[in-house]
């Protein structure tokens, strides 16, 4: 079966009719029975098997009568040979087939998409040894251009941890080992032939004993950019646009086992210009500015229900942030001993605002990455307190 794998990786991908005999019966059957070859136009030219001084010739087809056989012969010497019509068959590899098996030995559903043409197929994710890896089947992975090919194909270099799958020989060039990109070779597992689900098995036992960078393939990163959040997690990044929600998360992952109350939060990601209300002798508000405060914030109530009724998420979500900077700024003036009835009411708002915002992060978050989502949710608690516990696996920031 060697001989099947180097011949995928060579340019012309394809067996004279008279080479398959080389090969055994088993996988002869395989070859029809998955139609992994497929009838090219037959050879014009072939060498001359008959004496001892090769020379190719141009084949003279001889086909005088549709009831008989034709026949063929090259020039030789002074007189003709016939040449066996089997040696000027051409059947070339089927890689569409190829992928498909190899998809269907790693257990993997959904379609296969043909990423760079004759050379990259991805087959489909799926779960090895705890890490979720696109595989990728790849051709002439050692030809010159091979780290071209690599850099060129944004699916395949932006994969964050691939399974690439090649023909015969692994690559040198180490742009195939950077990060967590896994080279393996079809050709060294006995999967076609016999039990298919060997492939699954040795893959993943070569994976289990792969080793890994820890500080690469455990890094936890929340991130800001710009505008934007960098958010890593497991081999995956993505990215979310800023808001108090993410603003909230980054402070509890970079705080994690620590409780904050609402209003903790709300100070710490906006800064401390609300504190600046409250008297170093903790006095609350005089009345007046009490009373604006409660009307400001029921205004921005009505008029975030208002927004809400037009579909207009970007203004409810800045009312929103107004609305929580404002109960923060109550909070604070009033003080946690809560002199005045609307501490406590103040107090409830913050941590629902502040809650809400958390809640629809990770929302966002689940639709990108549900693995992280389901992370999120289960170690970022959102109680009278809110705090993230994880696993012990530390965020960069
Ligand atoms: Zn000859």
């Amino acid at each position: 079966m060697l001989a099947f794998w180097i011949r995928a990786d060579l340019d012309e991908a394809a067996f004279r009719g008279d080479e398959l005999t080389a090969f055994g019966q088993a996988a002869l059957q395989v070859f029809e029975k998955e139609k992994l070859l497929k009838r090219g136009e037959d050879l014009q030219m072939v060498e001359c098997g008959d004496c001892s001084n090769p020379h190719i010739e141009d084949v003279d087809i001889i086909n005088d009568s549709p009831n008989v056989v034709p026949r063929a012969y090259i020039p030789c010497g002074a007189g003709r040979v016939s040449v066996d019509l089997v040696r000027l068959q051409v059947w070339a590899i089927d890689f569409d087939r190829l992928a498909d098996l190899a998809s269907s030995a790693l257990g993997l559903s959904g379609r296969i998409a043909q990423v760079a043409t004759d050379r990259v197929w991805l087959l489909g994710t799926a779960k090895f040894a705890d890490r979720t890896r696109d595989v990728f089947l790849v051709r002439g992975i050692r030809w010159p251009d091979g780290p071209l090919l690599l850099a060129g194909n944004a699916r395949l270099s932006t994969s964050p941890c691939p399974l690439i799958l090649c023909m015969n020989r692994v690559p040198d060039d180490a742009v195939w080992q950077d990060g967590e990109r896994v080279v393996l070779s079809l050709s060294e597992i006995d999967w076609l032939e016999g039990d298919r689900s060997t492939l699954i098995k040795t893959i993943a036992d070569i994976l289990r004993e792969h080793p890994r960078a820890p500080e690469q393939t455990e890094q936890r990163i929340f991130r800001k950019e710009g505008d934007y959040w960098s958010i890593r997690f497991e081999c995956k990044t993505i990215r979310l646009k800023d808001g108090k929600g993410t603003q909230y998360l980054s402070y509890l992952l970079n705080e994690e086992g620590r409780d904050f109350s609402a209003t903790d939060l709300i100070q710490a990601v906006s800064g401390n210009l609300q504190v600046t209300v409250r008297s170093s002798a903790g006095e609350v508000l005089d009345d007046q500015a009490m009373s604006e405060y409660r009307a400001r914030a029921e205004s921005l109530q009505a008029e975030i229900a208002e927004a809400r009724k037009f579909n207009d998420t970007g203004r409810v979500e800045r009312l929103q942030d107004e609305l929580e900077s404002l109960a923060g700024q109550i909070t604070s003036a009033t003080g946690l001993g809560g002199r005045r009835r609307s501490v406590g009411d103040s107090l409830d708002r913050a941590r629902k605002a502040v809650s809400m915002a958390i809640v629809r992060t990770i929302a966002q978050i689940k639709n990108a990455d549900p693995a992280l989502g389901r992370h999120l949710d289960k170690h970022v608690a959102r109680g009278a307190f809110l705090s993230y516990r994880g696993d012990g696996i530390p965020w960069n920031s």
